[in-house]
């Protein structure tokens, strides 16, 4: 079959041919009708070869929605055909974490070797992919594949770092999203579905821009030096209440600690390697500070109910398997609006 491989240290993934994986016992092969590219991606195929986590080549692709194509010795309650999507942060399902459907935070996954398809273990952006059990496999139910797909991460991450924030986002509040982009152009319908809170969204891009007021951002505001005070501004000098900053770089932080309100939220969710120090007199009061993986099982079939009541619509670019590498360059010069989808 073919696949997308990251093969070598900061050189482009590839497309190539690989033997047709087979399921072993216990496992799920998928025939992938879609997979998402995500910008993750790219912060991995830009570490240096020293530390490097994974093994290489890496087929790549931790968003994944197919079709059951075969079922593993042992494993019941699927049947072939069945539209799935794939739980991505896969744990060991028995510690304490994952018996809360906290896979994302395994206890164990480290010391079993356990890793993410696409992030360590082979992706979805292959014809067919394997997974280890049926309990990573949420069905779609009549979701379509492509529109779906993004909600696996650019979802389902955006949605565990909101419920965090719920009680501070009440009537009245301000939810300031910096980093339009899959994530970030998903959080703001998220937002807008889940709270009453004004929507305030910041990007670099006038297209990210226009597309954050498209998806119902109330403000959108240009993200440089003088967007703080912009963003005070239109808070009457409050501030925000939950400031989810999906870029993670010095000066993003930096604006997510200068838009916090008293007692505010502040959701590092974007890896750009930035952090925001906690102490007395770097913060307004009571600001707390977190940086979240990803979400669990349960919230990952709550997004899916989001989106089958109509409340989240991706914007998705969709490229075939052979252009899945345009995809990702595509994806790193910012030229993708919404999440680009690959078809396998
Ligand atoms: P993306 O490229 O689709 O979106 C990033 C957006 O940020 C773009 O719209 C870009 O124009 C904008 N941007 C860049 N610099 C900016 C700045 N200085 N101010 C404001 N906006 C700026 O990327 P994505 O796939 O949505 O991923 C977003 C981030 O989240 C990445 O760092 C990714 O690695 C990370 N991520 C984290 C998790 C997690 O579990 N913590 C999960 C998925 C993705
Ligand atoms: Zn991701
Ligand atoms: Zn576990």
């Amino acid at each position: 079959m073919k696949a997308l491989q990251y093969r070598e240290i900061g050189a482009a993934p590839e497309v190539v041919t690989v033997p047709d994986p087979e399921p072993g016992p216990g496992q799920v092969l998928l025939k992938v009708t879609a997979a998402g590219v995500c910008h993750s991606d790219i912060a991995v195929m830009e570490w240096p070869a020293e530390g490097f986590p994974y093994e290489l080549p890496l087929t790549l692709g931790h968003e994944g929605v197919g079709t059951v194509a075969a079922l593993g010795a042992g494993v019941t309650g699927l049947a072939e055909g069945d539209a799935v999507a794939v739980y991505g942060p896969w744990g060991c399902g028995t510690c304490a974490k994952c018996a809360e459907g906290k896979e994302n935070y395994c206890l164990r996954a480290g010391d079993l070797g356990i890793l993410p398809p696409g992030l360590g273990a082979p992706g979805s952006m292959a014809e067919y992919m394997l997974v280890d059990d049926p309990r990573h496999l949420v069905p779609i139910d009549g979701l379509d594949p492509v529109a779906t797909v993004p909600l696996t991460d650019a979802g389902l991450t955006p949605y565990h770092a909101i419920k965090r924030s719920l009680p501070k986002l009440v009537p009245g509040s301000t939810a300031v999203v910096i980093g339009t982009g899959g994530l970030g152009h998903v959080a703001i319908q998220l937002l807008r579905a889940m709270t009453a809170a004004r929507v305030i969204a910041l990007d670099v891009s006038e297209d990210k821009l226009a597309l954050a007021r498209t998806v119902g951002a109330h403000e959108a505001v240009l993200s440089d030096a003088q967007a703080a005070a912009k963003v005070r501004e239109l808070t009457g000098g409050l501030g925000a209440q939950a400031v989810f900053d999906f870029v993670g770089v010095e000066p993003t932080v930096k604006t997510a600690g200068a838009v916090a309100a008293v007692e505010a939220d502040v959701t590092i969710v974007g890896i750009g390697g930035a952090g925001l120090p906690v102490g007395f007199g770097h913060l307004p009061f009571e600001v707390s500070v977190s940086a979240p993986y990803w979400g669990s099982r349960g919230e990952l079939f709550e997004v899916l109910d989001l989106a089958r009541a109509g409340a989240v619509s991706v914007h998705t670019e969709t490229f075939s398997l052979d252009e899945a590498p345009l995809a990702y360059e595509r994806l790193h010069a910012g030229k993708i609006n919404g999440r680009a989808v690959i078809l396998p």
